[in-house]
């Protein structure tokens, strides 16, 4: 293998890392089991013309200028305010909960004195967890937090993980805090974009260097074996790093048994209309068996598009049956200490560096991952 470097996964984590190897000179093979590059943040145009996100709406968010300028110089941006919306009822009422939310649920004078107290209790701008908010004693304070837990939280939660808000990770439910704001952006960070050409062009761009080749339709467990400490390549000892982005069972045969995900049935739909929803992304909080719907000619600035493409999500239990995907890791002691068992069995070879949201059994966001990314190239 004339290869440095073999890389498994062509999401944001491997096409990072192919880059910055490439760039100081290693040689870099990438595979990719789908048939594209991209991850789960791959884009494509539909049948109709509409560049649709395939697993799901995808926004570059960040706060990392090191992050923001490495992926500038593969893409140029559509900079945007990123605003989601719940239906509550028949409201629309903006996401993350915030003091714009409050005056639109409660009548002024009330949600004058709520505000007052909200501000008071957290501070002006501040991002309160629900789960936290529910831990106020004030009769008021606790009023908010729980129509904020029943109508924001409850259900939504329970149809994308299959438990209460209060029985899975507080940095997941966390991640959508109360803001005592009137911003009604879904995200707090300085940037929030789409590339302007779409994910995959982001991607091509990324990969396209003399010192990297990728394989797409390729499963890096059909080329690598691992035995004994040392790592074998079509059956010759391999010397080279492996950074693996896929999931880290999966990888050892699942020979402790399968790691936990969450997935899910992506429905789209085509509609010959100007607009279905005149959101980017509307969740559905108290009712119906999917949990959002995106619209994508709001999400990426394409309104002049004709017609119009939706996309429903649908939340399951992975089962690691033929054409399930894993997606979100499920956070809890005792899958991350199964997940541990893997990690170490992983530690027992030197060369083989596990990376990403699969491997690693974390919850990152895009920026998150290119910079773990960028941490463990820097280091190899
Ligand atoms: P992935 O993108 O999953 O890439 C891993 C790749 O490895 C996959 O292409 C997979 O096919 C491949 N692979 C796996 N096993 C093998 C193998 N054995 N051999 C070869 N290849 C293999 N983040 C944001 O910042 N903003 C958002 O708006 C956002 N929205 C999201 C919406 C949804 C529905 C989901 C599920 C995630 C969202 N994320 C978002 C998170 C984002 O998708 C991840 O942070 C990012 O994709 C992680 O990159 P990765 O490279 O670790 O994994
Ligand atoms: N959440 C919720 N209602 C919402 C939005 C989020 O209950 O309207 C909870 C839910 O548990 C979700 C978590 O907050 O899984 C994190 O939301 P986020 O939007 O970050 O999820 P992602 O976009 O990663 O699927």
């Amino acid at each position: 293998m004339p290869y440095d470097c073999i890389i498994a996964g062509a999401g944001i984590a491997g096409a990072t890392s192919a880059r910055i190897l490439a760039e100081r000179g290693k040689k870099v093979l990438l595979v990719e089991r789908r048939p594209h590059i991209g991850g789960n943040c791959y884009d494509e145009k539909d049948d109709h013309g509409i560049l649709v996100h395939v697993y799901g709406p995808h926004i570059f968010h960040t706060g990392d200028e090191g992050v923001r300028e490495f992926l500038s110089r593969f893409t140029e941006w559509y900079d945007f305010g990123h605003e989601v919306v719940a239906k509550v009822g028949d409201k629309l009422i903006p996401i993350p909960f915030n003091l714009n939310t409050l005056h639109m649920v409660y009548d002024g004078q009330k949600a004058d004195r709520l505000e007052k107290k909200l501000i008071e209790a957290y501070g002006d701008g501040s991002r309160v967890p629900i789960m936290k908010l529910r831990e106020n004693d004030d009769p008021d304070i606790r009023e908010i937090a729980e129509y904020v837990y029943k109508n924001i939280f409850l259900y939504y939660t329970m149809k994308q993980w299959g438990q209460k808000p209060e029985e899975i990770s507080p940095e997941v439910t966390g991640r959508v805090p109360v803001v005592i704001s009137r911003d009604n952006r879904y995200f707090g960070d300085k940037y929030q974009s789409e590339p302007l050409h779409g994910f995959t062009k982001m991607f091509e761009n990324m990969l396209s260097h003399e010192n990297i080749d990728v394989w797409t339709d390729t499963d890096c467990r059909d080329m690598l074996e691992f035995s004994d400490g040392k790592i074998y390549c079509k059956g010759k000892e391999y010397g080279g790093d492996v950074i693996y982005t896929g999931a880290l069972d999966e990888l050892f045969d699942c020979k402790f048994g399968r790691l936990p995900y969450r997935s899910l049935d992506f429905k789209f739909e085509h509609l010959i209309q100007d607009s279905f929803q005149g959101h980017s992304v509307v969740n559905y909080t108290v009712s119906e068996d999917f949990t959002r719907i995106t619209e994508f000619k709001f999400l990426t600035g394409q309104k002049d598009a004709k017609g119009t493409t939706i996309v429903r999500e649908y939340p399951f239990a992975y089962t690691g049956a033929e054409g399930e995907t894993p997606y979100y890791a499920i956070l809890n002691d005792e899958n991350e200490a199964l997940y541990e068992k893997y990690r170490e069995l992983a530690d027992g070879y030197p060369k083989l560096h596990p990376l990403g949201r699969l491997a690693e059994y974390k919850y990152y966001n895009i920026d998150a991952m290119c910079r773990r990314a960028m941490d463990l190239t820097e280091n190899l």
